[in-house]
């Protein structure tokens, strides 16, 4: 499925199913750029790597996505380095759990701000570049817990379900456009997100980091194995392309069974 010639963000890359997707879309021809938080030695050369691989140039940038004013000026600046606008992933996000009673504040808003707002900056930013190019993509990565919930995780459950309503309403404003707009919903693939959770169960329940891994899934996901970033890459090639341009709105579950039950 060939991207070349296509431009592409791709927000919180720098680690994880972002990087997965990143790398999925490079190896489908499109020209990407790589955003994360802050800069780290390690995740820079694996970009550094892969741009290599597929003869890139690594374009990263750096910035709190947290912030509106670095959502709209990180796409910007990706249109900048790459000449215009046609992929956009919005892919950044955190976890924090604990009881409601417990939930700071802060960090209540700090995950509305970056798991939600964020997609609603950068995709008001980025559709009049797609409107100009006649071809836009924007693939919103939620989650499993944006379609149903699991207890201690209220902001990301509510930022969650807010990326998927969020999803309908702009794909109906560019249904008519060859602009698609769609949730991807994963369940559990470890990444450093999740490997914070496991950890954190392991210690919980006062067992090993590799058990904890098997009660994590078998709580969820029936097929008892992660989702890979390298698959959601490849899911996320097939909506970027001219053979999805029908597909628009939806929720699209890549979860192991998790949301069947
Ligand atoms: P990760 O921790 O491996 O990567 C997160 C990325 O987001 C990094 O590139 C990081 O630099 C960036 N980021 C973090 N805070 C940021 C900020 N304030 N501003 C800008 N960038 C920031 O996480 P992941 O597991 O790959 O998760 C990626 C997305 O997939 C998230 O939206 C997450 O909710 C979603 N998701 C993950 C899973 C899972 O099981 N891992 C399941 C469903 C959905």
């Amino acid at each position: 499925m060939s991207l070349q010639g296509k431009k592409a963000l791709v927000t919180g890359s720098t680690s994880g199913i972002g990087f997965g997707i990143a790398e999925a879309l490079l190896g489908a021809g499109a020209s990407v750029v790589f955003s994360g938080h802050a800069f780290d030695e390690r995740e820079a050369n694996a970009i550094r790597e892969i741009c290599e691989k597929y003869h890139a140039e690594p374009h990263i940038l750096y910035g709190d996505l947290s912030d509106p004013n670095f959502c709209e000026s990180l796409i910007d600046q990706s249109v900048d380095r790459l000449g215009g606008l046609e992929i956009l992933v919005n892919n950044a996000g955190v976890q924090h759990v604990a009881p409601i009673v417990d939930f700071p504040r802060e960090k209540w808003d700090f995950i509305i701000a970056l798991n939600l707002s964020a997609v609603f900056h950068c995709t008001k930013r980025a559709l009049p570049k797609m409107r100009n190019a006649g071809y836009g993509r924007v693939i919103n990565i939620a989650s499993a817990h944006g379609l149903v919930a699991s207890p201690e995780k209220t902001a990301y459950v509510a930022a969650k379900h807010g990326v998927i309503g969020f999803t309908k309403s702009v794909a109906l404003e560019t249904a008519k456009e060859n602009i698609t707009v769609n949730a991807v919903c994963p369940g559990w693939v470890l990444t450093p997100l999740v490997e914070a959770q496991i950890h954190k169960k392991a210690a919980e329940q006062k067992i090993s980091y590799d058990l904890a891994k098997i009660d994590l899934l078998s709580e969820k996901q029936p097929s008892l194995q992660f989702v890979t970033p390298a698959q959601i890459g490849a899911f996320a090639v097939f909506l970027a392309s001219d053979s999805a341009s029908q597909i628009t709105g939806a929720a699209l579950s890549v979860d192991g069974g998790w949301t069947a039950r």
